[in-house]
């Protein structure tokens, strides 16, 4: 029986779909709540959703975006207003539509996202350059009811997230703020997530329909399907001009604003337990662990208890970082072990009756295995340069398979033979048309998760000049 087994979970190598709907469970991480496509987020993930709004919340304020909230319902006529965005999202909206015995005179749409609602309070608030720039933000949840089946963080009816919505005088400035947004996300996912990315911009297929043009982030998962991290958009005056929202300069003249919206989901909690877990369990980088250290005190029968000790190693741990102790009695060390590798704990430190004669303790690193002795009046200096090295660690190796998994192919033979057998990104050129996209599409069941600007090559479709580079892959 392989070690995989006697924990009872499925390897991720084998199946990783499987292995993620089943880690999340046994970690603690979510449950399925009585109403379907709806679950519940439990403590240690809602841990990680608190530590990276913590972050966002900092870098926002160096930003001038300030929070606020919106009404969660909208106005069927507002939500029309702006017809292309309209369109994306009807299919995928829940409706208000009665209150107590009383049918209402128009629906209420649950908020799909705050575009319309926000943009027509804009309206009220923007007169003046004095009134610009606008930006506020809003951490909430919205509703898209999705009919196909639920897969947690990535596909549920509804999700928590972050949308940002500014208002600017001039099109650079708007344009400016749709790059430093997604310049913040990449930073918040590389420097506490430890997932590297690919940026670049969506197709028209596949952008924001209300948008300009979408930057977005993607990540790409070890079994070779990218997430789509985060988007900023690029709205230009696409809403401002329907909903009204103008500005008279210095000279007297009425302009229209310009806009960006951008957001970024709990979706990046099922990327990173996808990008860094193993069979053992979940791996979570040591910025965003609920717990950072676990402390097992190892008890034999006859020798003196290594309890007292590891108490007072905790308690001086604590003051640095986020400690758990396990001293339960009821169960075995290895027991212990397991239970804490599941859940992704990065460092463990083991002690016992001979570590304490010698003055040592046992460190166990999650995401290598390996396991070294440090001299006890090292351990709190030594733990922190663990957890650096770890956060690290996890950041290079996914860096490593990104660069690996992420491949240039000349014809549409290879793409398809990157995105079907070796799996991940396949790098081509593609000449911008609608029909060479769907062609894609059609032959692999993959779609272009984001292009560059480039001006060499040929369209690995058409044959015809390359006006991007494209990355194309299956996707969550
Ligand atoms: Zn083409």
């Amino acid at each position: 029986m392989s070690d995989n087994n006697e924990r009872g979970l499925q390897s991720n190598k084998e199946d990783l779909s499987e292995w993620y709907s089943e880690i999340l469970i046994k970690a603690g991480f979510i449950d399925f709540s009585p109403v379907g496509g709806f679950i519940v987020l439990l403590p240690p993930a809602m841990f990680i959703w608190d530590k990276v709004r913590d972050v966002m919340n900092k870098e926002m304020e160096g930003m001038q975006v300030k929070n606020a909230y919106f009404p969660l319902l909208i106005p069927e006529s507002l939500l029309k207003k702006e017809s292309e965005h309209f369109t994306g999202f009807t299919p995928e909206v829940a409706w208000v539509t009665q209150a107590g015995e009383q049918k209402l005179e128009e629906r209420l749409a649950i908020r799909p996202t705050s575009e319309t609602i926000m943009y027509t309070m804009y309206a009220k608030w923007v007169h003046g350059t004095s009134d610009l720039p606008l930006k506020l933000n809003q951490w909430n949840s919205v509703v898209r009811w999705e009919t196909s089946s639920t897969r947690p963080f990535l596909r549920t009816k509804e999700f928590l997230w972050q949308e940002a919505h500014t208002a600017h005088a001039t099109k650079q400035e708007a344009l400016q703020q749709a790059v430093d947004a997604i310049a913040l996300y990449e930073k918040v996912l590389r420097e506490l997530l430890a997932i590297p990315v690919i940026k670049g911009v969506k197709s028209d297929k596949e952008k924001f329909k209300g948008a300009v043009f979408t930057y977005t982030l993607e990540a790409m998962m070890p079994d070779g399907k990218a997430i789509q991290m985060a988007t900023s958009h690029m709205l230009g005056q696409n809403f401002s001009v329907p909903f009204e929202i103008e500005y008279v300069d210095e000279k007297g003249n009425k302009s229209y604003v310009w806009q960006t919206s951008w957001g970024i989901s709990w979706r990046i909690i099922g990327a990173m337990v996808m990008m860094h877990g193993d069979d053992k369990g979940l791996v979570i980088p040591p910025r965003v662990a609920p717990t950072q250290i676990v402390i097992v005190p190892v008890v034999y029968r006859g020798k003196p208890d290594p309890t007292p000790e590891a108490e007072m190693l905790a308690q001086e741990l604590s003051k640095v970082f986020r400690v758990g102790l396990d001293t339960r009695q009821d169960k075995t060390p290895g027991y212990k072990y397991n239970e804490w590798e599941l859940k992704g704990v990065p460092l463990r430190i083991e002690i016992g009756p001979r570590d304490i004669e010698k003055g040592t303790v046992v460190f166990a690193r999650r995401d290598t295995g390996q396991k070294e002795a440090v001299s006890r009046a090292n351990v709190v200096q030594k733990a922190q340069e663990l957890l650096d090295d770890i956060q690290n660690n996890l950041y290079a190796v996914a860096k490593k398979r990104l660069d690996e998994m992420t491949v240039r192919v000349d014809t549409l033979e290879s793409l398809k033979d990157v995105v079907n057998s070796r799996k991940g990104f396949a790098v081509a050129g593609w000449c911008g048309e609608r029909q060479c996209e769907d062609q894609i599409y059609e032959q692999t069941g993959a779609t272009i998760r984001c292009v560059e600007e480039q001006n060499e090559g040929s369209c690995v479709i058409c044959g015809k000049p390359a006006r991007y580079k494209m990355y194309v892959s299956k996707a969550y």
